[in-house]
């Protein structure tokens, strides 16, 4: 017995061991920089601060992030997955395990990158409380942590942390180093201005700002960007970043993702612009057409929210269609009612979808034209019948149906979509082409069953979507999600 219990010990041994050596990367972004924000505590505001460090580090493609908003509890084991650690933190010490493990991962060459308060932390005296509201200081035991980061406040507590919060220049005073190389001689912040500070002999200053005395500052250049080596490992400061606003300059970005990308390989193939606002070149336009039928506002925020989503708004069908809009967007959404449209608009709209463009029909816009054969036969591929047409009954609608959505066909626009259960509008009785492929379909009794198809159009894309009533739909996230990726894929960005 005591030896079937030693075997068993044994294994559990070996089975631990190779727990802990396997292979992550299935778990990460193939080819990323895998980045481990440490976050949780701060007396800035880490809840919004963090979120977009991370949404900038991913923007740029090249990094794959997570975030510890517990960090006391780190291990070398826990550290061991990451390249690089970025430090949003500012709040009770981890405790010595934590802490040495942080220390050999970056002697061990890997990276660490300090924004702005963090720096604060551990550089002597650290912050109490709950982080957002800090209740007190007590003398931090980290006495590597400075060293580490090769600086901090010429004297504990510090006399002063910074002057006014105001608009500045940063100059560049080493543009031969990776994160700053390329930027120009100078970039525009809009921040606090941190000051009196002591750098260790070592430690490089990759740029500075005057700190004008009339903001309440010293009257010196002082260093806002800086490096140092600490061990193997590189580690990157930037006292930039005091919130979210001061970190949407274009100057903190990509001095932050570059900063990133350095500490974690030395070297840096990101551009100048990665992470900015300019960096998605070719957003898809979008232009959303309505008009003929009310509806919520909170219609809008379909559209929004997405990079690399332009969308232009047409209230009215003879607005969106009155000049040729072929060379200006690669999609139209319709969401209006209309059954009127001049010679011209007529022209520019059948141009439109003949050019191989997307074409979005969304809901009541489904009974749109109701006497242009070509155009519900042809390209929507059904109709809403607003009346009686000789033996044929009218269409119906039921608003507030409980439907439950399920996948008709496999197909980009609803993988791993459906089932989806919403409360929406159903119509009952359109004519809807035989030729159509059918992608979403529901067993309501109200509804005809399918609430999404694709048109057998051939010149272009052209999606029916017949939910989409009201909010409810609007603010459902799988339906906001359907809407995206339907606008995408006419616009042939999402698979074939
Ligand atoms: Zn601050
Ligand atoms: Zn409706």
């Amino acid at each position: 017995m005591k030896r079937l219990l030693t075997i068993a010990c044994v294994l559990i041994a070996f089975s631990i061991l190779t727990l802990s050596a396997t292979d992550l990367s299935p778990f990460f972004r193939p080819d990323a920089v895998r980045v481990l924000i440490l976050s949780g505590r701060n007396n800035h505001d880490w809840r919004t601060t963090t979120p977009y460090l991370k949404e900038l580090l991913l923007r740029t493609g090249r990094f794959d992030v997570r975030v510890c908003e517990e960090p006391a509890g780190m291990t070398s084991e826990s550290l061991a997955p990451y390249h690089v650690l970025v430090l949003d933190y500012c709040g009770p010490s981890w405790g010595s395990t934590a802490e040495q493990a942080v220390a050999q991962f970056v002697k061990g060459g890997k990276g660490l990158v300090v924004v702005h308060g963090a720096i604060y932390g551990f550089s002597g005296l650290e912050v109490l409380g709950d982080g957002h509201k800090p209740t007190g200081i007590k003398e931090s035991p980290w006495g590597e942590f400075r060293q580490m980061v090769g600086g901090g406040w010429k004297t504990t507590p510090p006399k002063r942390f910074h002057g006014d919060r105001h608009s500045f220049t940063v100059k560049i005073a080493d543009s031969s180093h990776p994160i700053t190389k390329d930027l120009g001689a100078s970039f525009a912040a809009t921040d606090e201005l941190y000051h009196q500070m002591e750098l260790l002999p070592d430690t490089k200053v990759l740029a500075t700002a005057f700190d004008d005395p009339k903001r309440g500052g010293t009257g010196q250049p002082e260093p806002m960007l800086w490096v140092n080596q600490h061990g193997q490992g590189r580690v990157f400061y930037t006292a930039l970043g005091h919130e979210v606003p001061a970190m949407q300059e274009s100057g903190f970005i990509a001095t932050f993702v570059r900063g990133t990308e350095w500490a974690a390989t030395g070297k840096t193939a990101l551009p100048p612009d990665a992470g900015c606002n300019a960096q998605v070149s070719k957003p898809l336009r979008l232009l959303v057409v309505t008009g003929g039928h009310a509806y919520e506002s909170s219609f809008y925020s379909l559209f929004d929210g997405y990079r690399d989503l332009a969308w232009d708004h047409a209230a009215t069908n003879q607005e969106a269609f009155k000049n040729d809009i072929t060379g200006k967007y690669d999609v139209v959404l319709m969401y209006d009612m209309s059954q009127n449209l001049d010679d011209k608009g007529r022209k520019n709209l059948q141009a439109f979808v003949e050019a191989g463009k997307g074409l979005v029909v969304l809901h009541h816009a489904i009974a749109n034209y109701q006497t242009w054969a070509w155009w519900s036969k042809e390209v929507v591929g059904g109709r809403y019948l607003l009346q009686k047409e000789g033996d044929t009954p009218g269409s119906t609608y039921k608003h507030d149906e409980e439907l439950v959505v399920e996948n008709a066909a496999q197909h980009a626009i609803t993988a791993g979509l459906a089932p989806i259960h919403i409360w929406d509008e159903t119509y009952k009785g359109m004519w809807i082409s035989p030729t159509v492929k059918v992608l979403l379909k529901t067993g309501n009794p109200t509804s005809d069953g399918p609430v999404a198809w694709i048109s057998p159009y051939e010149k272009s894309r052209v999606v029916c979507v017949q939910l989409g009533h009201d909010g409810k739909a609007y603010r459902h996230p799988a339906f906001r999600e359907l809407v995206r990726r339907t606008i995408f894929w006419t616009a042939g960005r999402l698979g074939k």
